[in-house]
């Protein structure tokens, strides 16, 4: 991904009011609810402490926790793929779609399926696959990815909507909610009940039994893991909970910080496949759970923690670059602060491990796979840049992910491995030349306030041209004061003496 990408996506989101207002309004509103039902909840940071306990405790035990969710979802009748790369998961799953002979998938949303770019997969084989989240169904018949982790559609007004549906229907809609949600719910329907294979995602995968467990408000998960005969789960191999016991926290950790509900409308627990007796279920269950990088963030003291996020989205709702830009701007799955570090790592992790391959380290994937290697277009290296630094997502995350720390070490990395421009590495020398001592300070602060003076407008530094140019045009840069603090503090001290020695005459 170039610089300059990051920057044409930023200035036509920066130039687009009605997407920042809708960005911004759907966030405030999400903002205040979690404000009310955390509030209701009471002690609110010590259920993030739990969480983070329990995030922490699980990813730090992750080997012996994967093994024991594995035997047991076997046991109950699940069939458990590893995928180290995102070819791998796909693979899996073409090879169940072509077992099955499928014509048509149905989804629930699910990140990592993004993350692996399985739609264009199963559409580029013949597969219909339909997305039945609305928002995601929405941005599907936009040709879109989501802009937002929880909200996939938040960047979409009614009238938007209504021309998506009165095209795909070929029927002329009015943009009454619920005349845009009957048409959504009738067109879904028709494919839940067709459909040959159901695919999700998986908000925590429970050791203890092998469950996996769903989390969603429209109940589309439940048709899409009933309804077709084959179930394909995708996850993250981080997204493991020991017990039931550690999913009560998080299901009162989640809802409130993604949506601010007090619990998600449908929580769906599925362990294995349905047996005899059952009378839902789909009779074959795939969960593949996805490396993808993942696992080359374990153990690192800087960045471990990234492996704790629960996807709640909380830290998209409070970051004031994210409201600003919205999330295609930042041109991966996963926007906001949290897609800020993990989209670099998670490129980084995928980069380690094919060439830990490639030296026959480990075994990850056939020859053909390799060509999943990032490229240059895939390092999101710029992305630790999008962000204020204010550490608003980290008061907002739940399980208090430090998200502003690891940027900032994102930063010092790619400024370790040489990746930066030579303009800046030359500013930076001459600001190390400059502040490392008082004399060579003054000077510089003096050439500066002599030569500012082009530059100013009504008190702040303006420049269209240059390397100031990027800088000022959308922040405040105040110009030097005409007189130092050092000056005007001797000046002081001089006329307070005259006035001494006049006192004491
Ligand atoms: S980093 Fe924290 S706030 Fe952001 S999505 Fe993950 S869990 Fe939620």
């Amino acid at each position: 991904m170039s610089d300059l990408k990051v920057l044409a996506r930023s200035r036509d989101a920066l130039s687009d009011e009605f997407l920042q207002a809708a960005v911004r309004f759907t966030a405030d509103r999400l903002r205040g609810k979690k404000k009310v039902s955390t509030e209701a909840l009471g002690r609110w940071e010590e259920w993030r402490d739990r969480g983070q306990a329990i995030r922490a405790h699980t990813v730090s035990h992750l080997d012996f926790y994967l093994k024991q969710f594995a035997d047991n979802a076997r046991q109950a009748g699940a069939n458990v793929h590893f995928a180290a790369t995102g070819d791998e998961a796909i693979s899996a799953v073409m090879h169940i779609a072509q077992e099955k002979q499928a014509k048509s998938v149905v989804k629930a949303k699910s990140m990592v399926s993004e993350e692996i770019h399985l739609n264009h997969h199963l559409q580029d084989a013949g597969i219909d696959v339909v997305e039945t989240d609305l928002g995601e169904y929405i941005v599907q018949l936009a040709k879109e990815t989501p802009s937002h982790i929880i909200i996939p559609a938040i960047h979409k007004n009614r009238e938007q909507i209504r021309e998506l549906f009165t095209e795909d229907g070929g029927k002329d809609l009015s943009t009454d909610t619920k005349v845009l949600a009957g048409f959504a719910r009738r067109r879904l329907r028709e494919k839940f009940l067709n459909a040959d294979i159901g695919v999700t995602g998986c908000n925590f995968g429970i050791a203890e039994s092998g469950s996996i467990c769903l989390f969603t408000n429209e109940g589309n998960a439940d048709m899409v893991t009933n309804l077709p005969k084959t179930h394909i789960v995708l996850m993250g191999m981080e997204r493991l909970l020991p017990t039931f016991a550690d999913l009560e926290v998080m299901a009162n950790l989640l809802p409130r910080s993604a949506t601010g509900q007090k619990l998600t409308t449908y929580m769906s627990v599925i362990t294995g496949s349905k047996r005899s007796g059952d009378s839902d279920g789909a009779e074959e269950v795939h969960i593949i759970i996805l490396d993808n990088g993942r696992s080359r963030q374990l153990g690192d003291p800087d960045f471990h923690e990234i492996l704790h996020c629960i996807r709640c989205g909380a830290c998209l709702n409070v970051c004031p670059v994210y409201r600003h830009v919205g999330g295609h701007s930042y041109g991966s799955v996963y926007p906001g602060p949290i897609g800020a570090v993990l989209s670099p790592l998670l490129a980084k992790g995928r980069q380690e491990q094919a060439r830990l391959e490639e030296r026959g380290g480990v075994s990850t994937a056939s020859g053909e796979q390799r060509g999943a290697t990032p490229t240059m277009e895939d390092d999101y290296s710029d992305l630790p840049y999008a962000s204020s630094l204010c550490g608003a997502c980290y008061e907002a995350c739940p399980v208090k992910i430090p998200l502003h720390d690891m940027l900032v070490k994102l930063r010092q990395k790619k400024v370790a491995s040489g990746q930066t421009s030579g303009t800046e590495r030359a500013m930076f020398r001459g600001f190390r030349i400059a502040f490392a001592s008082p004399g060579r300070y003054r000077l510089s602060m003096g050439v500066g306030r002599a030569m500012q003076g082009p530059l100013v407008r009504d008190g702040y530094i303006t420049t269209t041209f240059g390397p100031l140019a990027g800088w000022t045009s959308s922040r405040y840069a105040p110009s030097l004061a005409k007189t130092s603090f050092r000056d005007g503090w001797a000046a002081l001290q001089h006329s307070l003496g005259d006035v001494s020695k006049e006192d004491g005459e």
